[in-house]
């Protein structure tokens, strides 16, 4: 095992998006601190999306540098991705590590949620990581090295009332991350998600005080610290942390019910093995972690054959 006595990251360069405050903030900071060159980038809107100002960005900066680290700002919307990583190819030469953490709220039920509500979303969560991610990856295949996190939510894992367009984004996120760390594994490039719980602008109006003084921004950054080490081997997984607990989530799969492939199947014998097709309990439950193990259920059936037995 790796000394992880203390995880540095001098001569890397680091891209985070959204850093002008919150949890964004809080992963550009550390990384300065550790050594790493960070490019802030910030667009400096509201939290639904309205207006700029290149103030997030240069704070941040101004912190990074007093503390005796180095950063640059920038001050494009994630969704000219190609710009950032100019940024950070004309500033050091390099990128090693983007964290896609900017992202809105246009929270509303989704009897009344119009097209550009769900689109403005989108853009910014998906296609602007696409986008950042776009231009950096041909970077890292070169170099043989890359550290992605991306943010997802607990209301894309879960679903969340109000937020049909962000959970629906934010779950586009997980599917993303996994497919690249299939992708980048050949060239060393690890992609991760996590799913934060933080005090920040976001959360402010929707969590109670108590609860907010113990949700620092802080608390979440070493997870993400910890995937983009260059020791770090995790790769395609998704994290739920925040308050100082981090926790590994995975899928489920019960052991449910094979009928015979030979036989018309109707809703009835749906019905009839309902309890045992939705049983987690019974043992037979199991954690399929790829597209081949997702289909060992159904390649077992294929032999399920009535006539035959
Ligand atoms: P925040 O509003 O403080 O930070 C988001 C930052 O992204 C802002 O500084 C904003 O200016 C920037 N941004 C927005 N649109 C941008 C664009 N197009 N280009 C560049 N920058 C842009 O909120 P936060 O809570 O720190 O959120 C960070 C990330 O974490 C978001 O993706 C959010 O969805 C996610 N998240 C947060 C929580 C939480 O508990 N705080 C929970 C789940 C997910």
């Amino acid at each position: 095992m790796a000394d992880n006595s203390n995880l540095r990251f001098d001569g890397r360069v680091v891209i985070v998006t959204g850093a002008g405050g919150g949890l964004g903030r809080s992963h550009a900071l550390a990384f300065g601190a550790r050594g790493a060159s960070v490019v802030v980038n910030d667009l400096g809107g509201s939290t639904t999306g309205e207006g700029a100002s290149n103030r997030a960005a240069d704070v941040v900066v101004e912190e990074i540098r007093a503390a005796g680290g180095k950063a640059v700002a920038n001050y494009d919307s994630v969704l000219d991705g190609e710009k950032i990583v100019e940024t950070a190819m004309k500033a050091f030469g390099r990128v090693d590590i983007v964290i896609n953490n900017a992202g809105i709220l246009k929270d509303v039920s989704f009897a009344r949620m119009t097209d550009q509500q769900w689109n403005l979303i989108f853009q910014v969560h998906v296609e602007g990581a696409y986008k950042v991610l776009k231009a950096a990856w041909p970077i890292f295949r070169k170099q043989k090295f890359g550290r992605i996190i991306n943010t997802t939510s607990a209301a894309g894992l879960y679903g969340n009332f109000g937020q049909a367009n962000y959970s629906a984004a934010k779950l586009a996120l997980v599917g993303l991350t996994q497919t690249l760390a299939l992708e980048g594994k050949r060239d060393n490039i690890h992609c991760n998600v996590i799913a934060p719980m933080a005090a920040s602008r976001m959360t402010e109006t929707i969590l109670p005080p108590d609860m907010l003084a113990s949700l620092k921004p802080e608390m979440v950054t070493p997870l993400v610290e910890y995937l983009c080490h260059e020791d770090t081997t995790e790769s395609g997984s998704i994290f739920e942390v925040g308050a100082g607990f981090v926790g590994k989530l995975r899928w489920e799969r019960t052991g449910g019910h094979g009928f015979p492939i030979d036989k018309t199947l109707l809703p009835e014998h749906i019905s009839e093995e309902w309890a045992k097709i939705t049983d987690f309990e019974d043992g037979r439950a199991t954690h399929p972690t790829n597209t081949a193990e997702s289909m060992e259920g159904i390649m077992a059936n294929f032999e399920n054959v009535a006539e035959a037995s």
